[in-house]
């Protein structure tokens, strides 16, 4: 179907629902062509041409003669090349053929694709010309609404169908990170109970059975069982078995069976899954029972093979994967491990005869000892080699001989020095000659002890940061809960999230995300010191809790975490800001429930969130009663978003040219006020910050710019071409990719003089991401329109950013200009900036100006412009032309 000519290598694969997509695309197509009597098909800039043209195939051949595909891939060029025209005719040879090409263009005036047109016209065509059998023509009349129309249908509905795909996408990598999570715990929470088997007193193939039990239904493995190699006739005996289904049991056709008759018992292991190549013993093997896959693990006995698990899939073909075969692998252990204990205790009962030899042999460490005289009367080889340290071996020796009665007859010994856990136990039995002593059997249970650690710790830790999990957080935190009604203590709970995370993974990219987490991570655990707990609770959330005896610390611990977040995070050798909020509760105080505690920490982060963001609030009763009000608000906002921010008002506020005498008015900048149906009227400090925090901000800050812009459009064609128009860009619009084309779309739509448009950024957002916002304002400045950075002064500011940052103008905040006059420092900062602007080729504007003395101060300092009440209050636009528009 390559129609287009253009080329396919760069295309991505139609996934299925696009195909879906491209179905309905095609049947609008055909009905659309048939019905006015013209040809066309659709080209996706990602997918090349996605649609068939409508037609038999003497049609098709005949479209192909006469629309040439250079001319369509022309055609097609001309748009990809970023024009914004949205139609473009391509001029044919003969001219009753018209070639159009129509664009298809997303939310943000992007070029998705291009429907080509081809139309033949009748009423050009020559009279000696005969057009072929069903060729279908028409006049050029109408051809314009038939274009408006394919455009507009096509638009709406490329653009919703691609929103809901690029949801669901969104949606499946969620569920596969969290589903890995939730397997890694699930495997541990597995492991632990099988690990509890160590300890069971049961006989030894029950319980290797409810091992395999809960290792097969685990990995839903169909069948598993234990094969015990008799040496003396090497023949195989199954000891042990467990089936998904129990009428497939064949343990008891399983004695005696000749050891070839079983290829895997070599003394090495196995993993064979079912795509792999099966060596001819195996297949005879697999053959004879039904078995699709298996894994075979030998487990040895003093150094001997004696046994071999197996585990076996029957009905499905089954591939093994790593994570799989390890888990398995680690059974093998736990199985291996009971083995070797109860042997040797069984050994123990036998003969004395043979008591010596079997003892030296055995894996563990065996002392007898005689306690009337403190002596040792016998150790083996084991029990010598178990300890190198003296000050270690000293110490054991010491307890084994000195104590004289313990308390239980096992306890477990810790090696300070080499590190190691033993197991002992005790018994009293008779010796050959007859007296009575004592026999100590030690087992080194480092590795198991290690094991279980690692396990029991993975389980209550977040893989990615280190730092202790949520699961985790929510038992410590009942812990404390029980200690403060036991013993009346009490403790508090920093809850934290990172401000605009968001923007920074969507932005930087997850990886980058993932390590600003890490680092986070690693600077509480810093601040916390051992006594504090440090938790990931999800996403970008963390928690620490502080116990009785830290809460006096507090204070200082909640002044190290401002610390923490007032200077920048590097990743990989760059740097970042990135702030956090926080919110507090104290236990008791404000309540002994987890999930109230929770629920109240979590009002009380909100409400520094809505706040303004990278601040620490405590709960209060207020934060409950603020945390209603802002779902009011919230839901209040989000219908008026939803239903097109007509409740949105733009007032505009003068600004005077201090160059020009008599101060005239030189432009305004644009503020937005919120005329709520239920809440009235809203001031924007009062709804910003949460429509940051919702992301309503992008459509609500398009909707103020467009506004703004076509108001100062109209101005400037009502006899004022020298006003210009600042508005307010907030730090969540800048980080959308799309920012440039809205802007883009925005000027082109009102057709407003791009070097009228002011944008005002905050420098608190130039800190958080400097290169991205340095190279987004780059690029906006390329189209002509300023960028101005406001509030100067109030932030992490510092000149080296005037320098660096692509600027028209700098806004001199509010509070440096009450006292202009009277403080020296305002005074000084004021002409220090102005001055440095002036050698930079930056203007000065100068905000906040109530007073005729601060003007009057201002005067002989090289600021270019004033905005303030002295001049003027922000106006709505019918004010503010009744003023200024003479
Ligand atoms: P801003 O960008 O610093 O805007 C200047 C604020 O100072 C305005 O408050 C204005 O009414 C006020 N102001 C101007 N002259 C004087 C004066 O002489 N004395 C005093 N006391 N105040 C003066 P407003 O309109 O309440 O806006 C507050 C903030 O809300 C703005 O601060 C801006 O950060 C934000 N904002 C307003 N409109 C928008 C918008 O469309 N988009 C975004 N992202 N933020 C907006
Ligand atoms: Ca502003
Ligand atoms: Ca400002």
């Amino acid at each position: 179907m390559n129609l287009s000519g253009v080329d396919s290598l760069n295309m991505q694969p139609i996934n299925n629902e696009l195909q879906m997509l491209l179905k309905d695309v095609q049947t609008i197509q055909d009905s659309f062509c048939k019905s006015n009597r013209i040809y066309g098909y659709c080209y996706l800039k990602e997918y090349g041409v996605v649609t068939d043209i409508t037609g038999r195939e003497n049609e098709k051949t005949f479209l192909k003669e006469h629309f040439s595909e250079d001319k369509r891939t022309e055609l097609i060029a001309m748009f990809s090349d970023g024009n914004l025209e949205n139609v473009i005719t391509q001029q044919m040879d003969s001219e009753y053929l018209l070639l159009q090409g129509i664009a298809i263009r997303g939310e943000h005036g992007e070029l998705i694709g291009v429907w080509v047109m081809m139309v033949i016209l009748s009423n050009r065509l020559s009279l000696d010309l005969k057009l072929p059998e069903n060729i279908m023509a028409r006049t050029s009349e109408g051809l314009d609404e038939i274009v408006l129309f394919v455009q507009s249908l096509t638009e709406v509905f490329i653009r919703e169908r691609s929103r809901c795909i690029n949801l669901k996408s969104n949606l499946d990598e969620v569920e596969v990170s969290e589903r890995k999570l939730e397997s890694i715990l699930q495997r541990n929470t597995v492991m632990t109970e099988i690990l509890k088997n160590l300890e069971s007193e049961d006989d030894f193939t029950g319980t290797v059975e409810s091992i395999l039990k809960m290792a097969s239904s685990y990995l839903d493995i169909s069948e598993s069982c234990l094969f015990r190699i008799n040496p003396e006739d090497d023949t195989v005996d199954m000891v042990a078995e467990w089936t998904k289904k129990s009428e497939f049991r064949i343990m008891n056709r399983f004695t005696r069976v000749r050891k070839e008759q079983l290829p895997f018992i070599t003394g090495r292991p196995f993993t064979i899954s079912a795509d792999a190549m099966i060596p001819d013993d195996f297949m005879n093997f697999f053959g004879k029972y039904g078995i699709q896959a298996g894994v075979f693990l030998p487990i040895t006995v003093n150094d001997r093979l004696g046994m071999y698990l197996g585990f076996v899939q029957m009905d499905i073909p089954r591939k093994w994967d790593i994570e799989e075969v390890k888990f398995l692998n680690d059974v093998r252990k736990v199985v291996q491990s009971i083995l070797s204990r109860r042997i040797t205790r069984n050994s123990l009962a036998s003969s004395y005869t043979t008591i010596e030899a079997i003892l030296e042999n055995s894996g563990c460490g065996i002392a007898v000892l005689d306690m009337a005289n403190q002596r040792f009367l016998y150790t083996n080889e084991t029990f010598k080699e178990m300890l190198y340290e003296d000050s270690d071996r000293y110490d054991l020796d010491g307890l084994l001989l000195h104590t004289a009665e313990f308390p239980q007859d096992r306890l477990e010994y810790y090696a300070v020095h080499e590190k190691k856990w033993f197991e002992v136990s005790f018994g009293g039995i008779t010796w050959i000659d007859g007296r009575g002593v004592r026999l100590c059997t030690l087992y080194d249970i480092t590795d198991s002890k290690n094991y279980q650690k690692r396990i029991e710790h993975q389980a209550s830790v977040d893989y990615m940061t280190g730092l202790l999990n949520r699961k985790r957080f929510e038992a410590d935190l009942a812990s404390e809960l029980r200690s403060i009604k036991r013993y009346k203590s009490s403790g508090a709970v920093i809850y934290m999230d990172l401000d605009d995370f968001k923007n920074i993974n969507e932005g930087l990219g997850h990886e980058k995300g993932d390590l600003l987490l890490q680092e986070v991570a690693s600077g509480l655990e810093r601040i916390a010191g051992i006594r504090i707990n440090t938790y990931r609770i999800g996403g970008d959330e963390f928690a620490l809790l502080l116990p009785q005896d830290k809460l006096g610390e507090l204070s200082s611990i909640l002044g190290k975490l401002q610390n923490l977040f007032d200077s920048t995070w590097n990743l990989e050798g760059k740097e970042y800001y990135c702030t956090m909020s926080a919110g507090v509760v104290l236990f008791p105080a404000d309540g002994d429930d987890a999930n109230v505690l929770l629920r109240r920490a979590d009002y009380a982060l909100r409400h520094a969130k809505v706040s303004g963001k990278n601040r620490v609030e405590f709960y209060s009763d207020e934060s409950s009663e603020d945390s209603i009000k802002r779902l009011d608000m919230e839901r209040a906002l989000r219908k008026a978003v939803d239903e097109g921010c007509r409740e949105f008002e733009v007032y505009y506020q003068p600004m005077v040219d201090t160059n020009k005498p008599g101060y005239p008015c030189c432009g305004a900048e644009a503020l937005i006020r919120w005329k709520s149906e239920t809440l009235g009227f809203v001031m924007p400090s009062d709804f910003i910050p949460l429509a940051e925090y919702l992301g309503l901000i992008v459509p609500i800050g398009e909707y103020v710019l467009y506004q703004a812009a076509e108001r100062c459009k109209y101005w400037n064609d009502y006899g004022h071409p020298e006003y210009t128009i600042n508005v307010n860009l907030s730090v969540v619009q800048l980080m959308q990719e799309e920012i440039i084309d809205t802007v883009n779309k925005v000027l082109n739509v009102t057709g407003l003089n791009p070097n009228n448009l002011t944008l005002e950024v905050t420098e608190g957002m130039a800190v958080q991401d400097f290169d991205n916002m340095q190279h987004t304002l780059e690029k906006l400045r390329k189209t002509g329109i300023k960028v101005a950075l406001d509030d100067f002064g109030t932030g992490y500011s510092s000149l080296s950013y005037i320098r660096n940052l692509p600027l028209d103008s700098i806004k001199i905040d509010k509070t440096f200009i009450n006292d202009v006059g009277e403080d020296e420092f305002s005074n000084v900062f004021v002409e220090t900036v102005s001055k440095l602007a002036d050698t930079i080729n930056v203007d000065v504007v100068v905000e906040g100006v109530e007073v005729q003395e601060q003007a009057d101060a201002l005067s002989n300092m090289n600021v270019d412009v004033i905005q303030g009440y002295l001049y003027d209050k922000p106006l709505s636009k019918e004010e503010f032309e009744r003023k200024y528009l003479i």
